[in-house]
């Protein structure tokens, strides 16, 4: 046990990456950096306060403490080149370069690569000028309905319209109000697409592609998918809507196309490449493309995982991950429902006492951190999606029925969390949709 790791990030996703580099046996410390209260000295781990857009101080860092791996969490930095930065500077990073990311920090890249790889995804129009986009959506001879901002919105940049005049609005909002700022000088206008959806991510060393179970996210804020679209307010893993076959035909369809793509034009794909899909009855086509762990899907995939995840990445960063693939415990279900603040996706409270946390654990849940903070000895809360509850059981209602226990059992002023994690496979099981997919 030597090595020391730093997690870049402070999500419910860095907390349970830390975590679980902190498990394996060859890893001494993870810092995470800023981290949140779920990974301030807990054991392993600790926060340490490196300003992360400064590339230079997160060398100076890694130098000054022999970081051995570091590990991105989020798109920013990935896009900002600190994959690039530090691998130049002779530190090992796990997460795919500035130019590999473009996959997600351009929606626009994203959807041209796909049609030079013959990827499927919906059908779709970059614009730079609102009038014009305005036009193709009166005029397309299929539903353009959806308009995304092409570059980073923190997960925001995208509105799917009921009709043709709110996807015109859409457009107004996005490149004339500049809802998302310079993110939405070019949308992409793009075909409503009908069907399930779901996250398949997979490791990528640039060749080889392992795949991950299957994980359904849950973007609405109320139960039934009510409400506005959040980040995620819970999800689980693995999904029976995507079954062996299906994963088969996306990881050779999409993912080790991508990858393959990546490297036919001259770049290399390295880290986690997560596919947001959406399985219409035509088959599965490529919502957006990710170049990272999804969260909440991280703290669902990650639980699952019997490797030693430190030895996984430093497999896919050396090229390795053909000769050791990692292997997923069998015949469990992860669930993860997140708890909110009052208010959120909207305005809310900052600052309000958490209790049960401990009473959760106890009851044999992992409860992962996000938006909290240490103040005087006492959890707080510090942002919208405030932390998430994981639950591991041998079936998906068992799994729930104990997460939501834990959520039950956690409690700060005004909490909102969703309890019907999972219901779309709940109703899968008991009416397969029977969907023939033709590729
Ligand atoms: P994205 O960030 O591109 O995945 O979009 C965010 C959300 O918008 C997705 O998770 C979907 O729920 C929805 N969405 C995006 N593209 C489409 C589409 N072509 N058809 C229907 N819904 C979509």
């Amino acid at each position: 046990m030597s090595d020391q790791v730093l997690v870049i990030g402070n999500g419910g996703r860095e907390h349970t990456l830390a975590w679980k580099l902190a498990a394996s046996p060859q890893v001494k410390h993870v810092f995470v950096a800023p981290g949140n209260a779920g990974t301030a000295n807990q054991g392993k781990i600790s926060n340490s306060e490196i300003p992360v857009s400064d590339h230079a101080a997160v060398t100076q860092f890694c130098k000054e403490n022999d970081i051995a791996l570091v590990v991105v969490g989020p798109e920013a930095p990935l896009a900002a080149g600190l994959v690039d930065d530090l691998t130049s500077a002779g530190v090992k990073c796990f997460g795919p370069t500035s130019q590999a990311a473009q996959l997600e920090a351009s929606k626009s890249f994203a959807k041209d690569f796909m049609d030079r790889h013959g990827i499927p995804t919906a059908r779709w129009k970059a614009f730079t000028d609102p009038q014009e986009a305005c036009n193709f959506i009166t005029s397309a001879d299929f539903p353009a309905l959806v308009v995304k901002a092409s570059g980073l919105a923190a997960g925001k940049g995208v509105i799917v319209a009921a009709n043709k005049g709110e996807a015109c609005r859409a457009v107004q909002e996005i490149m004339q109000n500049k809802a998302f700022g310079a993110a939405g000088e070019t949308v992409v206008v793009e075909e409503l697409l009908e069907g399930e959806e779901v996250s398949c991510l997979c490791f990528s060393d640039g060749i080889t592609v392992a795949p991950m179970p299957p994980a359904q996210d849950h973007k609405r804020l109320m139960d039934g998918d009510h409400g506005p679209n959040t980040g995620g307010m819970g999800a689980y893993c693995p999904t029976p809507q995507v079954s062996e076959d299906l994963l088969l035909k996306i990881k050779d369809a999409v993912l080790q196309k991508t990858v393959d793509g990546i490297r036919g034009e001259g770049a290399s794909y390295v880290g986690v490449l997560y596919a947001g899909l959406m399985l219409t009855k035509d088959g599965p086509r490529v919502l957006e493309f990710n170049c990272r762990f999804g969260d909440p899907e991280c703290q669902v995939i990650l639980p699952l995982l019997k490797s030693d995840l430190y030895e996984v990445m430093q497999a896919t960063i050396e090229g390795k991950l053909s000769s050791s693939m990692p292997a997923w415990l069998k015949d469990h279900v992860a669930v993860t429902v997140v708890m909110a603040s009052g208010g959120y996706p909207g305005d809310y409270s900052k600052g309000l006492e958490i209790t049960g946390l401990s009473k959760a654990e106890e009851l044999g849940l992992k409860v992962f951190h996000a938006g909290t903070a240490v103040k005087d000895g006492r959890v707080m809360t510090n942002g919208g999606r405030v932390l998430a509850v994981t639950a591991i059981k041998s079936d998906l209602m068992s799994a729930l029925e104990e997460a939501n226990k834990g959520a039950a059992v956690i409690q700060y002023p005004g909490a909102i969390y969703r309890k019907d994690i999972g219901y779309r496979a709940i109703a899968f099981a008991k009416q397969p949709r029977g969907l023939t997919y033709k590729d």
